[in-house]
């Protein structure tokens, strides 16, 4: 038997041509989507779909699922932790977060990562694959389902590394943001990277619309090969330069991504430095106190060092804000609790 097709990740052009050349009409290739990206685990589920067009489905086709194997729910501020488990029984983290202007969610793009930050739990536990298009939106639809909810805002922070995971991360950026699918806008859509700087022109020649997050963590090579094996392919100054080119092209402001961690990169003189660099850049820098990963020995910075980053900053005009902790309860960065699965037997 020819290998099943992964119709979740297919876009509506796509699932048209499958059907009409396996004669059926046109306009059910619009249904057949709209179930889809409702949710639905089962073609048997599409009520108004003949029975045939449903058989040749179930013959040619599987849909994909992301299903709740753990649900953690923050005393605090509402954060929900979710792990997912897809069909053939891989797990990944995705956290939803409800602010005043709505709910947002972030997701993972690939299960574990290859890129080995020292301070990351998910870097810790090793790469098994990537995530195709359609398990990155059944994270999305299965949190919805499950909380009632409509999210508006997408991050792709969790676990992976999106940029490695290219092709499939911008079908799916494509199919999340149709007309005919959840429809969540590219402003509202949030790609995290350590830094693959090739793939960030690549990106940006796609003028998608979406904001580029990049994963700094320090003001200079040396102390970003010290916990960033990218830093050692890729120099600081290729990586600000792909930034440069990012904002000229798409003209959306790069933010950057600074773990603050005691002692490794949170010095005054750590703090002049970053804002020689980013100097003339428009940008914005988000701080975030390293959450302590077991068995790294990191120590996150005090609020003194925080604040003391923060005016150093705002002398060179370069905004920075420290970002807010939520579900700190349930260990909401992302590969502590899928570690905590493993450490228990899970997959
Ligand atoms: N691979 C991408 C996106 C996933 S990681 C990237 O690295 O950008 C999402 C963010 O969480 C990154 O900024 C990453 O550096 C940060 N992060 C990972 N582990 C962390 C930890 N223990 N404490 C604080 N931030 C962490
Ligand atoms: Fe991968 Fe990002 Fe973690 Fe680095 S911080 S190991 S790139 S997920």
């Amino acid at each position: 038997m020819s290998e099943m097709l992964d119709i979740k990740s297919m876009t509506l052009d796509e699932i048209t041509e499958l059907i009409v050349s396996n004669g059926f009409p046109k306009f059910r290739a619009k249904q057949i989507f709209g179930w889809i990206n409702k949710g639905i685990t089962n073609f048997n589920q599409m009520s108004n779909i003949p029975t045939e067009l449903k058989n040749f489905l179930n013959t040619s086709s599987y849909i994909s699922v992301a299903n709740i194997e753990k649900k953690l729910v923050s005393r605090y501020d509402n954060t929900v932790k979710y792990l997912f488990s897809f069909n053939d029984g891989e797990c990944v983290e995705a956290v939803v977060m409800s602010y005043k202007h709505g709910y947002s969610i972030c997701i993972s793009t690939q299960v574990g990562c290859k890129m080995g930050c020292t301070f990351c739990a998910t870097g810790k536990s090793g790469f098994s694959r990537s995530l195709t298009p359609s398990e990155m939106l059944g994270q999305i639809e299965t949190a919805q389902n499950d909380l009632d909810i409509r999210i508006s805002n997408i991050v792709l922070m969790g676990m992976g590394e999106p940029l490695d995971n290219f092709d499939n991360v911008v079908r799916f950026i494509r199919l999340v943001s149709s007309d005919d699918g959840l429809n969540i806008g590219m402003r509202h859509i949030t790609l995290s990277t350590c830094g693959l700087v090739p793939k960030i022109y690549e990106l940006a020649d796609l003028h998608l619309g979406i904001t580029l997050s990049v994963s700094l963590h320090a003001p200079n090579d040396q102390i970003r090969r010290k916990t960033m094996p990218i830093a050692r392919k890729y120099s600081i100054e290729e990586l600000l330069q792909a930034c440069r080119d990012y904002f000229k092209t798409t003209g959306r402001r790069v933010t950057f991504e600074y773990s603050m961690i005691s002692g490794v990169n949170d010095s005054d003189a750590n703090a002049k430095e970053l804002a020689q660099r980013l100097d003339g850049m428009n940008c914005h820098v988000n701080l975030i106190p390293v959450n302590t990963v077991e068995g790294t020995g990191y120590i996150k910075s005090n609020i003194k060092r925080q604040q003391s980053f923060i005016d150093i900053l705002a002398e060179k005009n370069i905004t920075a804000t420290v970002r807010r902790t939520l579900g700190s309860d349930i260990n909401a960065s992302c590969g502590q609790l899928k570690r905590k699965h493993q450490s228990e037997g899970g997959k």
